[in-house]
């Protein structure tokens, strides 16, 4: 069956003429699954027949909502979603100032295996197909009732990990006729796969890159995140300022702060040292609590951006949202699997 919302509209209009249609077709077929219907009958018009003959060889996908949590203290909505093979992953939906925000998973899973992160402990099950990005922001928003105007590609998984479906996924939310959101109003973050960050300076994009350091030195980053030895933190220092170099594009750079482990003061003094020539910006994260993590949220989270502060660099501590429906990352999804586990015991 064909995945016809993964589809950009060049490839929509093509794949409608080959079954005998004229051009127009493609714009309306791409109008009607950007607005999120779940069958071809609501293609109210299109004829009967050409309906009924997507029907046939198409689908349209659409995730089931297997969970939803409304945080009581800020209206911060936590979905789990089913998708077309029974597998689960997570989208938030975070109301701030500056509009409604949904962070979207890329990946069933995670490889990349960071010591802290709930999303990489069972592994990568798959990637997602773009239509299943694109899925998150338009059911959310058909769901909540609210509209949705910023997206960061920050959910479960790494999407420098399944970037041709990440680069489709953008052209797709990005198109004046589908749900048109600019570029300058997205964000990927990535743990600092490095051929990924090259590929995206080459292309250009006005998007917000965010890098995911959580350590300056190799010694700390190969300890809690193992793409460091693959791609070590030296040479991703290089891969940003080319970055930044060839875009403009000042990038964020977030930093969970644990106790012990990344939270000195030579650490930020690193910081500094290595962004110079850049206007980097760092949102230092207080650790979310995995519970099978041995890692404990650090209480020197002020005397950090201080620190970073009297070296120039702004820092800011990020606002925790949904602090009471597991909001953080792959949290929810990692508790629906043991409870299933339990189940099935
Ligand atoms: N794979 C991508 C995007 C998903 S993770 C990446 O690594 O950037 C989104 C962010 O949440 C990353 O910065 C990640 O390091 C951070 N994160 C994961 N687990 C966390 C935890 N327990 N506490 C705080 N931040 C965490």
């Amino acid at each position: 069956m064909t995945d016809l919302k993964s589809k950009t509209l060049p490839e929509l209009t093509d794949f409608l003429k080959s079954m005998g249609q004229p051009a127009f077709r493609g714009k309306q077929v791409f109008t009607w699954l950007h607005r999120g219907v779940r069958s071809f009958e609501e293609m109210t018009n299109l004829p009967k027949a050409l309906r009924d003959q997507l029907a046939e060889t198409c689908v349209i996908t659409a995730p089931t909502v297997a969970r939803k949590q409304v945080s009581a203290l800020d209206g911060t909505r936590k979905y789990l979603w089913e998708l077309s093979d029974g597998n689960c992953i997570e989208t938030v939906l975070m109301q701030y100032h500056h509009g409604n925000t949904v962070c979207i998973s890329s990946q069933v899973g995670c490889r990349m295996g960071c010591a802290f992160c709930a999303s990489t402990i069972a592994g990568k099950v798959r990637d997602l197909t773009p239509s299943e990005m694109l899925d998150q922001v338009l059911f959310t928003q058909l769901d909540s009732g609210l509209e949705i105007s910023n997206i960061v590609l920050m959910g479960i998984g790494e999407p420098m990990d399944n970037l041709a479906n990440v680069l489709r996924f953008l052209e797709l939310v990005n198109h004046p006729d589908g749900l048109n959101i600019g570029m300058r109003h997205i964000s990927l973050s990535t743990c600092g796969v490095i051929p990924g960050i090259r590929r995206l300076a080459e292309l250009g994009l006005q998007l917000t890159l965010s890098v995911s350091l959580h350590a300056p030195d190799s010694e700390t980053r190969s300890k809690i995140m193992p793409v460091n030895r693959a791609y070590d933190v030296e040479e991703l220092f290089d891969a940003c300022h080319d970055y930044f170099q060839k875009t403009g594009r000042r990038i964020s750079f977030e930093y969970a702060m644990i106790d012990g482990v990344n939270d000195h003061d030579w650490q930020a003094d690193l910081i500094a040292q290595k962004l110079r020539g850049m206007p980097g910006h760092v949102n230092l994260i207080p650790l979310n609590d995995v519970a099978e993590s041995p890692f404990k949220p650090s209480r020197r989270i002020e005397a950090f951006q201080k620190r970073l502060e009297s070296h120039h660099i702004t820092a800011t501590v990020r606002r925790s949202l949904g602090g009471d429906i597991d909001a953080s990352c792959g949290q929810l999804r990692r508790k629906a699997m043991l409870e299933q586990a339990k189940k099935g015991e």
